[in-house]
C-alpha cells in the first residue's frame, strides 16, 4: 500500500477501515483508535508498519496487539467515561492509551510482569500524556488495592480465568480473555450477584500468561 508517510492520516486510513469492515462499531472505540499515536508505541525499526492492522513485535519475545483486536476488546467490554479498568499486560502500553481514551487515565489500572516493558511503557505513557498507573508483577493476583473495577481485560492468554480477577470485579462488572493454551478463546464474564455469566467470542492467538495460577 502507499506508505504516504504521514502518521495522522495512516491512522485515519487504518480505522476508516476498521469501521468499514465492520470490525470496529462503537463510537467511543473509533474516537480512541483514531487519536492513540500507535507509532509512538513501537520500536523505530518498525514505525513504517505501525498502522497496519497486524500485530509488531516490541521486544522481550512480547508483541504489541493488532488494532483490531484492541478495538474490538473496548467493543466487547463496552467501555464508558469514569469506570475502573484493570489491565493485565500493558506490554508497550498501546491497549492501555486506548482505554485512557476512553474511561480517563486516571482510571486505568495496568500490571505487566517484566520489568523492563513496564518501565518503558510507563515513560511512553507519561511522555504522551497518558497518566496511567502501572504495576510490576504477577497478573493472575491482579492489583487488589484498587479494587472493584468495573472492567478487566487480559492481553495475554491464561490457561483459566484468575479467581483473585474475579474477585477484584465489582457485582455487574465484566471481564474479558483470552482462555487457552494452544487453542484460544476469546471469553467474556459478567459477574452477577446469584453467579457468572460467560460468553464465548471465537478464537484468537495472544502470547501465553507467564507466572502462576496458585
Ligand atoms: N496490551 C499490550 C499487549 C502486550 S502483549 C499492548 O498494547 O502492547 C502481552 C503482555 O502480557 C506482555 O507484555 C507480557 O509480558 C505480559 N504478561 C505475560 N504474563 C503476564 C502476567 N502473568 N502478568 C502480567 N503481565 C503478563
Amino acid at each position: 500500500m502507499f506508505d504516504s508517510g504521514d502518521p495522522e492520516a495512516n491512522r485515519k486510513r487504518m480505522v476508516d477501515r476498521l469501521v468499514d469492515r465492520g470490525r470496529i462499531e462503537r463510537e467511543r472505540t473509533i474516537e480512541a483508535l483514531r487519536t492513540v499515536p500507535r507509532h509512538a508505541f513501537v520500536p523505530d525499526s518498525r514505525r513504517s508498519a505501525a498502522y497496519a492492522d497486524r500485530p509488531l513485535p516490541i521486544g522481550e519475545g512480547q508483541t504489541i496487539s493488532a488494532p483490531h483486536m484492541v478495538g474490538i476488546m473496548c467493543d466487547l467490554l463496552a467501555l464508558e467515561p469514569g469506570e475502573a479498568v484493570l489491565e493485565i499486560g500493558t506490554g508497550c502500553g498501546y491497549h492501555a492509551a486506548v482505554t485512557a481514551e476512553i474511561v480517563g487515565a486516571e482510571n486505568v489500572y495496568s500490571v505487566e510482569y517484566v520489568e523492563t516493558l513496564a518501565r518503558a511503557a510507563d515513560e511512553r505513557l507519561g511522555e504522551l500524556g497518558y497518566d496511567v498507573s502501572l504495576r510490576v508483577g504477577d497478573g493472575h493476583e491482579g492489583w487488589p488495592s484498587h479494587a472493584p473495577y468495573d472492567a478487566i481485560y487480559l492481553t495475554c492468554a491464561a490457561a483459566s480465568v484468575p479467581d483473585a480477577l474475579l474477585a477484584q470485579l465489582r457485582i455487574g462488572g465484566r471481564l474479558l480473555a483470552p482462555i487457552g493454551e494452544r487453542r484460544q478463546e476469546l471469553v467474556s464474564v459478567r459477574k452477577r450477584d446469584d453467579g457468572l455469566e460467560r460468553e464465548r467470542h471465537g478464537g484468537v492467538r495472544f502470547v501465553p500468561m507467564q507466572g502462576s495460577a496458585e
